[in-house]
């Protein structure tokens, strides 16, 4: 009897600690995800891609209103900021500005595509990066081109041409501290259009868009369909289809959300010596950045690693997770997205794993 008191009673306290442990998580977590920036590409004078019944610029603004309802209705934590919600024109850098400004955190612009083949059809989300084809260019330099409608748009870009090829090697030196996250949102929209709303799924990809290159949060592009191709515009001309089209991307941002906070909700304390080390990871290129790259200013021991075809780069250094935690909320002004990375003799591995390893 004893023995079953004490067990009862152990359980209880654990029970209550791993609630007090969750909900002071949940907390914070709120913190780190709290407004969302829906760009609807186009709008006024710029029509966008033009099909034979709409126009790019009013069914994105159609899907990008459904999509911030959804997120209003379902996710109510959640601060949802609109570049437009009717049929102006915003310029390309003032989008971003607004996300800037808010310190959004995700970023997404949707947009729909238009190509000389009208048997091509489907999907595709992009990040910001070198384009791997000339196919990516091309839709890069579609949607950059609208800045040409801007005033002094030479100025404001800095001589960017959005119609010539070598613009666009920039994109190659530059590196983006969101990639890692921007790629899973993007996989999971793709993925979300593939599995769940029965789309044809042509991938993420990556290529120079002037949009992305401004903002300083996770940002995708979403291509939602080619208004060249007259079966897919005519489902996205329907309500029903930017209905299925928003709750995909509306599905991708819970799932991205959930896993986000799985990552920042791990607490454990343990300071025994171990070959296991956490550092906070700042940035994640295809290029090796130079020792002297600005984001690297003001930051001590930084340090690199290689994991798949990335070049990634930590800072900080400790054998405790919960020592680099308070640290982290302080990188976190300034890289918003920087997290906690675990290593096994510096080899990334799971911070679960890493935990469990240091306290079976
Ligand atoms: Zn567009």
């Amino acid at each position: 009897m004893q023995f079953w008191r004490e067990m009862v009673k152990t359980i209880i306290i654990f029970f209550l600690i791993s609630v007090f442990y969750y909900s002071t998580n949940a907390q914070e977590q709120n913190d780190f995800f709290k407004t969302i920036v829906i760009d609807a590409g186009h709008g006024g004078k710029d029509p966008g891609a033009v099909g034979k019944i709409v126009m790019e610029k009013d069914v994105v603004l159609g899907i990008a209103l459904k999509l911030g309802q959804y997120i209003n209705e379902n996710l109510p934590g959640i601060n949802v900021i609109y570049t437009r919600k009717k049929d102006v024109f915003v310029p390309l850098d003032e989008r971003a500005q607004i996300a800037n400004s808010s310190k959004a955190d995700l970023f997404i612009s949707i947009h729909a595509n238009s190509i000389s083949n009208p048997n091509i059809s489907g999907t595709e989300t992009f990040v910001l990066g070198l384009h791997r084809s000339q196919d990516n260019l091309e839709v890069a330099k579609k949607e950059n081109s609208v800045i040409v409608l801007e005033d002094d748009y030479t100025t404001k870009y800095e001589g960017f041409d959005p119609n010539v090829s070598e613009s666009y090697i920039i994109f190659e030196l530059m590196q983006n501290v969101y990639l890692d996250q921007s790629i899973k949102l993007a996989s999971l929209v793709e993925d979300q259009f593939n599995t769940r709303a029965g789309r044809r799924s042509r991938g993420v990809k990556q290529a120079g868009f002037l949009v992305l290159r401004e903002t300083a949060m996770p940002s995708v592009l979403v291509e939602a369909g080619f208004l060249t191709n007259n079966k897919e515009e005519a489902y996205i001309a329907t309500d029903e289809g930017q209905a299925i089209i928003a709750s995909a991307i509306y599905r991708a941002i819970k799932e991205y959300k959930k896993s986000f906070e799985l990552k920042s909700n791990i607490v454990i304390s343990n300071n025994e010596p171990s070959p296991i080390s956490f550092r906070i990871q700042i940035a994640s290129s295809k290029r090796k950045l130079k020792d002297d790259s600005k984001l690297f200013f003001g930051f001590q021991d930084v340090w690199m690693y290689n994991e798949a075809d990335y070049f990634k780069y930590t800072i900080e250094y400790s054998k405790s997770f919960n020592d680099l935690k308070p640290v982290l909320l302080k990188i976190k002004e300034k890289i918003p997205d920087a997290f906690i990375v675990a290593f096994e003799n510096d080899k990334r591995i799971p911070i679960d794993k890493a935990l469990k390893l240091i306290n079976p």
